[in-house]
């Protein structure tokens, strides 16, 4: 072949999207380097298909420390009969592979964090390469797409469902339906989060219904976030017809709903150890303290004093204590009256 820039993404994979059945195998992304010139980095997934149906496609790990939504979609996985399907699912537990198997947020093949290199580059590195074929592959092919997040190993979440605030009344009605299918306890309206180098955007350009939630952190598993997001994945599959036998017997209470500003997020301005003064959960006021940073060069000194910027409801702590001037301690999201 000739030189010249590809667009066509070079990941592989020897699954069939359009055949019946259940199918495993992983998406193959070249890595030519120093220890195997010619091989790839395998990124495990399932596609089942039975029939005609919507395509929902459920992923986890986009980050590689975030585990709630791939252990959830791991026993989906194991649990899925092929006779209750209708219509399509692609289930991909960790989207950032090298990075879940590192245990970190970035790739340690390139540095790379999948979710701020959207749209990718089929030509890129490999992070650049498994973001351009998500956004041309896979969401071409869904009608819905769920991303499960938590705050990994440098944040602590409220369990919580994202999504878009519907710009129309037949939005509306999706999206509500999709919110009380799912059943998450909070719903925030992630309008003023997105940015164009996120899966989100990628999700908008195809036109491809999306929902995301973040559902604990800590770099570890929330057992109450595993259990929001293993029944709202039954929920949700059941309302769309898809699964409809995974239907879950409760009916949740109806979500409390928030919105999000940029005030919400407070940080560090000098470096130094952060002493928290709140937990998860509590309601604040803005000009409440949210903790000190101490000096550790000058310990007999008074620390500096961290205050928060709006009125909220506390859903984001960081959860390390040495922290940087610029270093992001947490954030806030205000209820909404509905
Ligand atoms: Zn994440």
């Amino acid at each position: 072949m000739s030189s010249g820039t590809q667009v066509k993404s070079q990941v592989g994979t020897e699954i069939n999207f359009e055949r019946d059945g259940i199918q495993t195998g992983c998406l193959s992304v070249p890595y030519s380097h120093d220890r195997d010139a010619y091989g790839y980095i395998p990124v495990p997934l399932m596609v089942a298909r039975n029939g005609e149906g919507p395509t929902v496609f459920l992923s986890g790990a986009n980050h590689g420390d975030e585990y709630e939504g791939s252990i959830a979609i791991m026993h989906l996985m194991r649990e899925l009969k092929l006779e209750h399907l209708r219509g399509r699912l692609i289930l991909i537990p960790a989207l950032n592979f090298p990075a879940y198997l590192n245990g970190t947020r970035t790739s340690p093949v390139d540095g790379g964090n999948l979710n701020r290199l959207f749209p990718g580059d089929p030509n890129g590195t490999p992070t650049q390469m498994i973001a351009h074929y998500i956004e041309t592959e896979l969401m071409p092919k869904a009608d819905y797409i769920v991303d499960f997040h938590a705050g990994g190993t440098t944040m602590d979440y409220l369990p919580m469902l994202f999504v878009n605030r519907p710009k129309d009344a037949a939005a509306s009605d999706r999206t509500e339906q999709l919110i009380e299918a799912f059943g998450a306890p909070r719903v925030m309206y992630m309008d003023e989060i997105e940015t164009e180098v996120m899966i989100s955007s990628a999700a908008r350009k195809n036109q491809t219904f999306f929902a995301t939630g973040e559902f604990g952190g800590k770099g570890t598993v929330s057992k109450e976030g595993l259990a929001i997001v293993e029944r709202g994945i039954r929920g949700l599959l059941a309302t769309l017809g898809v699964v409809p036998a995974l239907a879950p017997k409760d009916r949740p209470a109806p979500s409390r709903r928030y919105s999000f500003r940029t005030e919400n997020y407070i940080f560090a301005l000098v470096p130094g150890i952060f002493e928290p003064t709140f937990e998860l959960g509590d309601e604040v006021r803005a000009d409440d303290l949210a903790g000190y940073i101490h000096d550790p060069y000058r310990p007999w000194a008074e620390p500096e004093r961290v205050l928060f910027r709006a009125n909220g409801l506390a859903v984001m702590k960081r959860t390390l204590a040495r922290v940087d001037a610029g270093t992001c301690l947490g954030h806030l999201a205000q209820e909404e009256n509905r």
